[in-house]
């Protein structure tokens, strides 16, 4: 069943603009904000991995603030998130200061500061380093991990009709061709293999389409007419090279 989920988002992910694992991280995470949103702002478990985590990434970090704000029209999960945290944050910053000796303490303790001063010669606050990484990032690269290994599976099978599918999508994203090749094993090296040749055609036709755009922006060529592939073709240099951003939702969907 759980496969046939993953294989169901895939589909449906090739059949949409941009890589697809681009796309389906980005779904995964939002799935998890909402729910977050919705139901675990006050359950044990989130809130210790946020805690340890000290937050989220900058990147999460403000989807979730910003998600809430614009969809539940009310940042409360927000505010009760982060009040914590500030706690959380406050008291380990005042164990730092406390240990860089830089709160009032007594005369003869400021003394001895003085005649050994070595203990203080670095400012680096390991206080403020997390435990735990960005719980969105990792069920993000969960999903990463989980799509590009089916999807290595499938299309390692020439008579797969994924492979037709992937043909005619956007295709992998360089960032994720790379992890996907690096998940690779040698039973899915026929899937490998696909991947890189279906990425060595689309480069052909990105590299063609550049070097159109650029010819016919000099000045002797300008009145030939740009088709909609070479005026977009630095769109889709961008998708290829940096991934594609995820989408700016504005409903609960
Ligand atoms: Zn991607
Ligand atoms: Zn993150």
């Amino acid at each position: 069943m759980k496969g046939d989920l993953v294989s169901a988002g895939l589909k449906a992910a090739l059949k949409q603009s941009g890589c697809p694992i681009c796309r389906l991280r980005a779904e995964s995470e939002q799935r998890y904000i909402r729910m977050l949103l919705w139901e675990s702002v006050n359950d044990p478990q989130t809130r210790d991995h946020f805690i340890a985590a000290l937050g989220y990434c900058e990147r999460h970090t403000w989807q979730v603030g910003l998600v809430e704000n614009e969809q539940f029209g009310c940042p409360l999960g927000n505010a009760i998130m982060y009040e914590h945290l500030a706690g959380k944050v406050h008291s380990r910053l005042v164990a730092y200061a406390l240990r860089m000796k830089w709160t009032r303490r007594p005369l003869w303790r400021r003394w001895l500061t003085l005649l050994w001063p070595w203990a203080r010669r670095r400012l680096s606050a390991a206080e403020l380093r997390p435990q735990e990484p960005c719980r969105i990032c990792q069920i993000g690269e969960r999903s990463e991990r989980r799509h590009l290994g089916w999807l290595l599976q499938h299309l390692s099978r020439p008579e797969s009709d994924l492979r037709a599918l992937y043909l005619a999508s956007d295709g992998l994203c360089l960032p994720h061709l790379r992890q996907g090749l690096a998940l690779a094993s040698l039973p899915v090296e026929a899937g490998a293999r696909f991947l890189v040749e279906a990425a060595l055609h689309r480069l052909e036709v990105l590299q063609r389409d550049l070097s159109e755009f650029e010819r016919k922006n000099a000045w002797d060529y300008r009145h030939e007419q740009k088709t909609v592939a070479e005026s977009t073709a630095w769109l889709q240099a961008l998708a290829f090279f940096g991934g594609t951003l995820p989408e700016r939702r504005n409903s609960h969907d």
